[in-house]
Protein backbone atom coordinates (compact mmCIF):
# COMPACT_ATOMS: atom_id res chain seq x y z
CA UNK A 1 0.00 0.00 0.00
CA UNK A 2 1.59 3.59 -0.80
CA UNK A 3 1.40 6.45 1.74
CA UNK A 4 -0.85 7.71 -0.59
CA UNK A 5 -3.50 5.24 0.15
CA UNK A 6 -2.83 5.45 3.95
CA UNK A 7 -6.47 7.27 4.51
CA UNK A 8 -8.74 4.42 2.94
CA UNK A 9 -10.89 2.65 5.03
CA UNK A 10 -10.98 -1.03 4.22
CA UNK A 11 -13.00 -1.48 1.59
CA UNK A 12 -12.31 1.40 -0.78
CA UNK A 13 -8.52 0.43 -0.38
CA UNK A 14 -9.17 -3.47 -1.37
CA UNK A 15 -11.03 -1.72 -4.76
CA UNK A 16 -8.10 0.52 -5.00
CA UNK A 17 -6.25 -2.56 -5.12
CA UNK A 18 -7.86 -4.62 -7.35
CA UNK A 19 -8.70 -1.11 -9.35
CA UNK A 20 -4.58 -0.83 -9.56
CA UNK A 21 -4.46 -4.09 -11.15
CA UNK A 22 -6.54 -4.24 -13.98
CA UNK A 23 -6.82 -0.17 -14.78
CA UNK A 24 -3.73 2.28 -15.43
CA UNK A 25 -3.38 3.71 -12.74
CA UNK A 26 -6.64 2.88 -11.28
CA UNK A 27 -8.61 5.03 -13.08
CA UNK A 28 -10.38 5.49 -16.82
CA UNK A 29 -9.31 9.04 -17.09
CA UNK A 30 -6.16 11.00 -16.26
CA UNK A 31 -7.82 13.68 -14.91
CA UNK A 32 -8.49 11.51 -12.30
CA UNK A 33 -5.35 10.76 -11.53
CA UNK A 34 -4.82 12.51 -8.23
CA UNK A 35 -4.38 10.13 -5.30
CA UNK A 36 -5.97 7.64 -3.47
CA UNK A 37 -9.54 8.53 -3.35
CA UNK A 38 -12.52 6.87 -1.38
CA UNK A 39 -14.46 4.48 -3.98
CA UNK A 40 -18.16 6.19 -4.27
CA UNK A 41 -21.34 3.55 -3.28
CA UNK A 42 -23.91 6.20 -4.48
CA UNK A 43 -24.62 9.92 -4.56
CA UNK A 44 -28.14 11.78 -4.16
CA UNK A 45 -28.57 15.39 -4.49
CA UNK A 46 -25.35 17.39 -3.57
CA UNK A 47 -23.78 14.25 -1.45
CA UNK A 48 -21.42 11.72 -2.44
CA UNK A 49 -21.36 8.77 -0.07
CA UNK A 50 -18.54 5.98 0.01
CA UNK A 51 -18.04 2.28 0.00
CA UNK A 52 -17.40 2.97 3.46
CA UNK A 53 -20.27 4.90 4.90
CA UNK A 54 -18.09 8.34 5.00
CA UNK A 55 -20.40 11.13 3.35
CA UNK A 56 -19.28 14.14 1.47
CA UNK A 57 -20.65 17.65 0.66
CA UNK A 58 -19.78 17.69 -3.18
CA UNK A 59 -18.75 20.63 -5.38
CA UNK A 60 -17.11 18.47 -7.81
CA UNK A 61 -20.16 16.98 -9.59
CA UNK A 62 -18.20 14.81 -11.86
CA UNK A 63 -16.07 17.51 -12.82
CA UNK A 64 -19.45 19.73 -13.74
CA UNK A 65 -22.42 17.70 -15.44
CA UNK A 66 -24.21 17.65 -11.79
CA UNK A 67 -25.79 20.32 -12.46
CA UNK A 68 -29.22 19.45 -11.64
CA UNK A 69 -27.56 17.49 -8.67
CA UNK A 70 -26.52 13.72 -8.21
CA UNK A 71 -29.28 11.43 -10.01
CA UNK A 72 -32.03 13.91 -10.37
CA UNK A 73 -35.79 12.16 -10.42
CA UNK A 74 -36.90 13.69 -13.47
CA UNK A 75 -34.16 13.10 -15.63
CA UNK A 76 -33.48 9.47 -14.65
CA UNK A 77 -36.72 8.82 -14.81
CA UNK A 78 -37.13 10.07 -18.51
CA UNK A 79 -34.11 7.99 -19.14
CA UNK A 80 -35.12 4.88 -17.83
CA UNK A 81 -38.18 4.91 -19.17
CA UNK A 82 -37.38 6.05 -22.83
CA UNK A 83 -34.94 3.72 -22.79
CA UNK A 84 -37.62 0.40 -22.26
CA UNK A 85 -38.63 1.19 -25.83
CA UNK A 86 -34.76 1.10 -27.05
CA UNK A 87 -31.92 2.66 -26.43
CA UNK A 88 -30.67 3.19 -29.45
CA UNK A 89 -32.20 2.78 -33.10
CA UNK A 90 -29.55 3.59 -35.69
CA UNK A 91 -33.22 5.83 -36.83
CA UNK A 92 -34.41 9.14 -36.40
CA UNK A 93 -37.25 9.32 -33.41
CA UNK A 94 -39.03 12.26 -31.59
CA UNK A 95 -36.76 12.87 -29.03
CA UNK A 96 -34.13 14.08 -31.15
CA UNK A 97 -36.17 16.32 -32.39
CA UNK A 98 -37.50 17.68 -29.08
CA UNK A 99 -34.09 17.76 -27.73
CA UNK A 100 -32.47 19.78 -30.47
CA UNK A 101 -35.51 22.50 -30.23
CA UNK A 102 -35.23 23.14 -26.98
CA UNK A 103 -31.12 23.61 -26.96
CA UNK A 104 -31.87 25.79 -29.89
CA UNK A 105 -34.68 27.44 -28.03
CA UNK A 106 -32.31 28.02 -24.96
CA UNK A 107 -29.37 29.19 -26.62
CA UNK A 108 -31.43 31.83 -28.56
CA UNK A 109 -28.68 32.80 -31.36
CA UNK A 110 -28.35 29.02 -32.56
CA UNK A 111 -30.35 27.67 -35.51
CA UNK A 112 -29.24 23.82 -35.84
CA UNK A 113 -27.44 21.27 -33.49
CA UNK A 114 -25.87 17.95 -33.46
CA UNK A 115 -25.36 15.61 -30.60
CA UNK A 116 -22.26 13.81 -30.11
CA UNK A 117 -21.30 11.96 -26.69
CA UNK A 118 -17.95 14.04 -25.20
CA UNK A 119 -16.69 17.23 -25.48
CA UNK A 120 -13.87 16.66 -26.67
CA UNK A 121 -15.47 15.07 -29.83
CA UNK A 122 -17.93 18.24 -30.47
CA UNK A 123 -15.21 20.41 -30.47
CA UNK A 124 -13.55 18.65 -33.28
CA UNK A 125 -16.76 18.67 -34.92
CA UNK A 126 -16.24 22.66 -34.87
CA UNK A 127 -12.97 22.87 -35.95
CA UNK A 128 -13.75 20.53 -38.79
CA UNK A 129 -16.89 22.81 -39.48
CA UNK A 130 -14.69 25.87 -39.42
CA UNK A 131 -12.36 24.95 -41.63
CA UNK A 132 -14.74 23.22 -44.21
CA UNK A 133 -16.70 26.76 -44.74
CA UNK A 134 -13.52 28.62 -44.68
CA UNK A 135 -11.31 26.63 -46.64
CA UNK A 136 -8.63 27.83 -44.17
CA UNK A 137 -6.25 26.01 -41.80
CA UNK A 138 -5.11 28.32 -39.46
CA UNK A 139 -6.93 28.10 -36.03
CA UNK A 140 -6.33 30.90 -32.87
CA UNK A 141 -6.28 29.16 -29.13
CA UNK A 142 -5.55 30.72 -25.83
CA UNK A 143 -2.91 29.25 -23.56
CA UNK A 144 -4.38 27.25 -20.67
CA UNK A 145 -8.21 26.97 -22.33
CA UNK A 146 -8.64 22.89 -22.22
CA UNK A 147 -10.90 21.85 -25.22
CA UNK A 148 -10.59 17.74 -24.87
CA UNK A 149 -7.69 15.52 -25.00
CA UNK A 150 -6.59 14.94 -28.41
CA UNK A 151 -3.50 15.35 -30.53
CA UNK A 152 -4.78 18.75 -32.45
CA UNK A 153 -5.96 20.79 -28.87
CA UNK A 154 -4.22 18.98 -26.18
CA UNK A 155 -1.12 21.48 -25.04
CA UNK A 156 1.19 22.25 -22.31
CA UNK A 157 3.86 25.18 -21.55
CA UNK A 158 7.47 23.87 -20.72
CA UNK A 159 10.57 25.88 -20.35
CA UNK A 160 7.54 29.08 -21.10
CA UNK A 161 6.48 27.68 -24.74
CA UNK A 162 3.28 25.76 -25.59
CA UNK A 163 3.80 22.02 -27.02
CA UNK A 164 2.42 18.98 -27.24
CA UNK A 165 1.09 17.72 -23.51
CA UNK A 166 1.78 14.06 -23.87
CA UNK A 167 4.02 11.27 -25.20
CA UNK A 168 2.75 9.85 -28.11
CA UNK A 169 0.97 13.05 -28.96
CA UNK A 170 1.77 13.70 -32.80
CA UNK A 171 2.92 18.16 -32.01
CA UNK A 172 2.48 18.38 -35.90
CA UNK A 173 -1.50 18.25 -35.19
CA UNK A 174 -0.54 21.76 -33.63
CA UNK A 175 1.19 23.27 -36.09
CA UNK A 176 -2.27 24.99 -37.88
CA UNK A 177 -2.71 26.71 -33.97
CA UNK A 178 -1.67 29.91 -33.19
CA UNK A 179 -1.76 29.88 -29.31
CA UNK A 180 -1.94 33.02 -27.91
CA UNK A 181 -2.72 34.45 -24.46
CA UNK A 182 -6.08 35.54 -23.65
CA UNK A 183 -7.87 38.83 -22.51
CA UNK A 184 -5.39 40.53 -24.80
CA UNK A 185 -7.78 42.42 -27.78
CA UNK A 186 -4.57 43.82 -29.22
CA UNK A 187 -2.24 40.81 -29.50
CA UNK A 188 -5.30 39.36 -31.22
CA UNK A 189 -5.78 42.40 -33.52
CA UNK A 190 -2.21 41.84 -34.31
CA UNK A 191 -2.35 38.50 -35.28
CA UNK A 192 -5.67 39.00 -37.68
CA UNK A 193 -3.39 42.13 -39.45
CA UNK A 194 -0.79 39.89 -40.06
CA UNK A 195 -2.79 36.60 -41.71
CA UNK A 196 -6.35 37.17 -40.86
CA UNK A 197 -6.41 35.58 -44.65
CA UNK A 198 -5.43 32.34 -43.46
CA UNK A 199 -7.37 31.90 -40.09
CA UNK A 200 -10.46 29.68 -40.26
CA UNK A 201 -11.42 30.47 -36.61
CA UNK A 202 -10.93 31.70 -33.32
CA UNK A 203 -11.60 28.92 -30.28
CA UNK A 204 -11.90 30.10 -26.80
CA UNK A 205 -13.76 29.29 -23.20
CA UNK A 206 -15.58 32.68 -23.32
CA UNK A 207 -15.23 32.85 -19.78
CA UNK A 208 -12.29 30.46 -18.52
CA UNK A 209 -13.09 28.21 -16.18
CA UNK A 210 -10.81 24.83 -16.87
CA UNK A 211 -7.59 25.96 -15.65
CA UNK A 212 -8.84 28.50 -12.89
CA UNK A 213 -12.13 30.88 -13.20
CA UNK A 214 -10.91 34.06 -15.20
CA UNK A 215 -13.63 36.21 -16.60
CA UNK A 216 -13.30 38.39 -20.00
CA UNK A 217 -12.07 41.85 -19.45
CA UNK A 218 -15.03 44.54 -20.28
CA UNK A 219 -15.45 44.84 -24.83
CA UNK A 220 -12.48 41.68 -25.13
CA UNK A 221 -15.36 39.36 -26.59
CA UNK A 222 -16.91 42.63 -28.37
CA UNK A 223 -14.02 42.58 -30.26
CA UNK A 224 -12.86 39.22 -30.97
CA UNK A 225 -16.53 39.39 -32.75
CA UNK A 226 -15.80 41.94 -34.68
CA UNK A 227 -12.23 40.86 -35.80
CA UNK A 228 -14.16 37.62 -36.44
CA UNK A 229 -16.60 38.97 -38.70
CA UNK A 230 -14.04 41.59 -40.42
CA UNK A 231 -12.02 38.84 -41.41
CA UNK A 232 -14.39 36.35 -42.19
CA UNK A 233 -13.37 33.76 -39.39
CA UNK A 234 -15.70 31.38 -37.30
CA UNK A 235 -16.02 32.50 -33.61
CA UNK A 236 -16.42 29.38 -31.68
CA UNK A 237 -17.16 29.07 -28.29
CA UNK A 238 -16.45 26.45 -25.68
CA UNK A 239 -19.22 26.80 -23.89
CA UNK A 240 -18.69 22.65 -22.72
CA UNK A 241 -18.36 24.05 -18.86
CA UNK A 242 -20.21 27.24 -19.08
CA UNK A 243 -23.00 26.07 -21.26
CA UNK A 244 -26.65 25.51 -19.15
CA UNK A 245 -24.64 26.57 -15.79
CA UNK A 246 -24.54 30.23 -16.46
CA UNK A 247 -28.22 30.63 -17.38
CA UNK A 248 -29.66 29.26 -20.36
CA UNK A 249 -27.90 30.90 -22.80
CA UNK A 250 -24.78 30.22 -21.14
CA UNK A 251 -21.98 32.39 -21.50
CA UNK A 252 -23.04 33.56 -25.15
CA UNK A 253 -26.03 35.29 -22.84
CA UNK A 254 -24.39 36.40 -19.65
CA UNK A 255 -21.77 38.45 -21.98
CA UNK A 256 -24.31 39.19 -25.00
CA UNK A 257 -21.76 37.90 -27.21
CA UNK A 258 -23.20 35.78 -30.07
CA UNK A 259 -20.58 32.88 -31.72
CA UNK A 260 -20.90 31.72 -35.04
CA UNK A 261 -20.71 27.72 -33.55
CA UNK A 262 -20.14 26.92 -29.68
CA UNK A 263 -19.54 23.39 -27.90
CA UNK A 264 -21.86 22.54 -24.98
CA UNK A 265 -21.32 19.27 -22.61
CA UNK A 266 -21.12 18.39 -19.42
CA UNK A 267 -24.95 20.31 -17.53
CA UNK A 268 -26.54 19.56 -20.57
CA UNK A 269 -28.10 16.36 -19.34
CA UNK A 270 -28.36 16.01 -16.20
CA UNK A 271 -25.47 13.71 -15.79
CA UNK A 272 -25.67 11.96 -18.63
CA UNK A 273 -22.93 11.55 -21.61
CA UNK A 274 -24.17 13.92 -23.73
CA UNK A 275 -22.42 16.72 -25.90
CA UNK A 276 -23.72 19.30 -28.66
CA UNK A 277 -22.80 21.49 -31.70
CA UNK A 278 -24.51 24.24 -32.10
CA UNK A 279 -24.49 27.08 -34.87
CA UNK A 280 -26.20 29.21 -37.33
CA UNK A 281 -27.59 27.66 -39.96
CA UNK A 282 -25.35 28.44 -42.77
CA UNK A 283 -22.44 26.65 -41.19
CA UNK A 284 -24.32 23.63 -39.81
CA UNK A 285 -26.29 22.72 -43.11
CA UNK A 286 -22.91 21.97 -44.48
CA UNK A 287 -22.86 18.92 -41.89
CA UNK A 288 -26.32 18.05 -43.90
CA UNK A 289 -25.33 18.02 -46.96
CA UNK A 290 -22.37 15.86 -46.30
CA UNK A 291 -19.74 18.51 -47.49
CA UNK A 292 -18.33 18.44 -43.90
CA UNK A 293 -18.48 14.92 -42.22
CA UNK A 294 -19.54 14.53 -38.92
CA UNK A 295 -20.50 11.30 -37.80
CA UNK A 296 -20.84 8.90 -34.54
CA UNK A 297 -23.11 5.23 -33.66
CA UNK A 298 -24.03 6.82 -30.94
CA UNK A 299 -24.80 10.43 -31.70
CA UNK A 300 -28.61 11.67 -30.75
CA UNK A 301 -29.38 8.32 -28.91
CA UNK A 302 -32.74 7.63 -26.64
CA UNK A 303 -30.55 7.99 -23.63
CA UNK A 304 -28.67 11.17 -24.39
CA UNK A 305 -31.76 12.72 -26.05
CA UNK A 306 -33.65 11.91 -23.45
CA UNK A 307 -31.92 13.21 -20.38
CA UNK A 308 -31.18 16.51 -22.41
CA UNK A 309 -35.24 17.02 -22.93
CA UNK A 310 -35.45 16.22 -19.60
CA UNK A 311 -32.52 18.58 -18.23
CA UNK A 312 -33.48 21.53 -20.01
CA UNK A 313 -37.70 21.24 -19.79
CA UNK A 314 -36.50 21.28 -15.87
CA UNK A 315 -34.36 23.95 -16.42
CA UNK A 316 -37.26 26.21 -18.12
CA UNK A 317 -39.48 25.12 -15.82
CA UNK A 318 -38.04 25.34 -12.57
CA UNK A 319 -34.89 27.77 -13.43
CA UNK A 320 -32.30 26.78 -10.66
CA UNK A 321 -29.83 29.86 -11.25
CA UNK A 322 -31.10 32.52 -8.87
CA UNK A 323 -30.72 29.89 -6.07
CA UNK A 324 -27.35 28.28 -7.22
CA UNK A 325 -26.19 31.68 -7.72
CA UNK A 326 -27.12 32.58 -4.00
CA UNK A 327 -25.53 29.52 -2.75
CA UNK A 328 -22.34 30.37 -4.65
CA UNK A 329 -22.32 33.91 -3.41
CA UNK A 330 -22.70 32.62 0.12
CA UNK A 331 -20.03 30.47 -0.04
CA UNK A 332 -17.80 32.23 -1.65
CA UNK A 333 -18.22 34.84 1.32
CA UNK A 334 -17.84 32.53 3.81
CA UNK A 335 -14.72 30.47 2.68
CA UNK A 336 -13.44 34.35 2.56
CA UNK A 337 -13.80 35.13 6.26
CA UNK A 338 -12.03 31.29 7.44
CA UNK A 339 -9.38 32.52 4.96
CA UNK A 340 -9.28 35.96 7.09
CA UNK A 341 -10.23 34.53 10.47
CA UNK A 342 -6.89 31.93 9.90
CA UNK A 343 -4.99 34.61 8.57
CA UNK A 344 -4.54 32.85 5.57
CA UNK A 345 -3.91 34.62 1.84
CA UNK A 346 -7.32 32.55 0.48
CA UNK A 347 -8.41 33.79 -2.60
CA UNK A 348 -11.92 33.07 -3.66
CA UNK A 349 -13.12 34.33 -7.08
CA UNK A 350 -14.54 33.93 -10.21
CA UNK A 351 -18.61 33.67 -10.53
CA UNK A 352 -20.99 32.07 -7.82
CA UNK A 353 -21.97 29.05 -10.32
CA UNK A 354 -18.16 28.12 -10.96
CA UNK A 355 -15.99 29.72 -8.88
CA UNK A 356 -11.64 29.12 -8.10
CA UNK A 357 -10.08 29.46 -5.02
CA UNK A 358 -6.05 29.60 -4.36
CA UNK A 359 -3.75 30.87 -2.59
CA UNK A 360 -2.37 34.54 -3.14
CA UNK A 361 -3.55 38.00 -4.54
CA UNK A 362 -1.86 38.52 -7.76
CA UNK A 363 -4.25 40.10 -10.80
CA UNK A 364 -5.50 37.44 -12.52
CA UNK A 365 -6.62 37.82 -16.37
CA UNK A 366 -5.02 34.94 -18.08
CA UNK A 367 -3.29 31.60 -17.72
CA UNK A 368 0.47 33.25 -17.30
CA UNK A 369 -1.31 35.45 -14.13
CA UNK A 370 -3.14 32.64 -13.12
CA UNK A 371 -0.16 30.59 -12.57
CA UNK A 372 1.66 33.52 -9.93
CA UNK A 373 -1.30 31.98 -7.71
CA UNK A 374 0.32 29.38 -5.10
CA UNK A 375 -1.99 26.95 -6.90
CA UNK A 376 0.19 23.78 -4.94
CA UNK A 377 -0.50 25.69 -1.64
CA UNK A 378 -4.80 24.67 -2.68
CA UNK A 379 -3.91 21.53 -3.88
CA UNK A 380 -1.77 20.41 -0.71
CA UNK A 381 -5.52 22.30 1.34
CA UNK A 382 -7.55 19.94 -1.12
CA UNK A 383 -6.13 16.56 -0.18
CA UNK A 384 -7.04 17.75 3.76
CA UNK A 385 -10.67 19.43 2.37
CA UNK A 386 -11.20 15.78 1.00
CA UNK A 387 -10.21 14.08 4.43
CA UNK A 388 -12.61 16.29 6.23
CA UNK A 389 -15.45 15.31 3.87
CA UNK A 390 -15.34 17.71 0.68
CA UNK A 391 -15.52 16.39 -2.54
CA UNK A 392 -13.49 18.97 -4.47
CA UNK A 393 -10.40 19.37 -7.56
CA UNK A 394 -7.05 19.80 -6.61
CA UNK A 395 -6.94 22.73 -9.31
CA UNK A 396 -9.42 24.75 -7.07
CA UNK A 397 -12.57 24.83 -9.51
CA UNK A 398 -15.33 24.60 -6.81
CA UNK A 399 -18.61 24.16 -8.71
CA UNK A 400 -22.23 24.78 -7.37
CA UNK A 401 -25.48 22.97 -8.68
CA UNK A 402 -29.00 23.10 -8.18
CA UNK A 403 -28.76 20.53 -5.31
CA UNK A 404 -26.60 22.63 -2.73
CA UNK A 405 -28.83 24.40 -0.02
CA UNK A 406 -28.41 25.53 3.43
CA UNK A 407 -27.90 22.19 4.83
CA UNK A 408 -25.04 21.78 2.41
CA UNK A 409 -23.76 25.60 3.17
CA UNK A 410 -23.34 25.06 7.10
CA UNK A 411 -21.88 21.58 6.26
CA UNK A 412 -19.50 22.90 3.72
CA UNK A 413 -18.49 26.07 5.54
CA UNK A 414 -17.67 24.03 8.99
CA UNK A 415 -16.07 21.24 6.96
CA UNK A 416 -13.81 23.79 5.36
CA UNK A 417 -12.85 25.73 8.95
CA UNK A 418 -11.85 21.93 9.91
CA UNK A 419 -9.54 21.36 7.18
CA UNK A 420 -7.51 25.12 7.08
CA UNK A 421 -7.59 24.65 11.21
CA UNK A 422 -5.91 21.13 10.87
CA UNK A 423 -3.68 22.86 8.13
CA UNK A 424 -2.55 25.99 10.34
CA UNK A 425 -2.68 24.40 13.55
N1 LIG B 1 -13.94 21.91 -23.43
C1 LIG B 1 -13.89 22.34 -22.17
C2 LIG B 1 -13.93 23.82 -21.90
C3 LIG B 1 -13.79 21.43 -21.11
O1 LIG B 1 -13.71 21.87 -19.86
C4 LIG B 1 -13.77 20.05 -21.43
C5 LIG B 1 -13.66 19.07 -20.34
O2 LIG B 1 -13.47 19.35 -19.20
C6 LIG B 1 -13.82 19.65 -22.77
C7 LIG B 1 -13.91 20.61 -23.74
C8 LIG B 1 -13.77 18.21 -23.12
O3 LIG B 1 -14.97 17.59 -22.75
P1 LIG B 1 -15.02 16.02 -22.46
O4 LIG B 1 -14.22 15.78 -21.23
O5 LIG B 1 -16.50 15.75 -22.29
O6 LIG B 1 -14.46 15.35 -23.66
Amino acid sequence: MSSDSSRLLPRSEELRERALKRTPGGVHSNVRLSGAQDFIARAKGAWLYSVDGRDYVDYLLGQGPNFLGHAPEQVVDAVAEACRGGVIYGGQHELEVRASELVCRALGWADMVRFGVSGTESVQGALRLARGATGRTKVVRFEGHYHGWLDNVLTAVRDGKWGAASAGQLSSHLDDFIVLSWNDADRLAAVFEEEGDQIAAVITEPVMINAGVIEPLPGYLERMRELCTRHGAVLIFDEVISGFRLGLGGAAERYGVEPDLATYGKAIAGGFPVSALAGRESLMSRLGTGEVNHSGTFNGSVMATAAVVATLTSLFEDPPYERVAKHGNTLMIGLRDIGQEYGLPLRVAGLPPAFHVAFGDAPVTDYRSLQQLDLARYERLSKALLENGLWVAGRGVWYVSAAHGEDELDAALTRFAAAVAGEVG
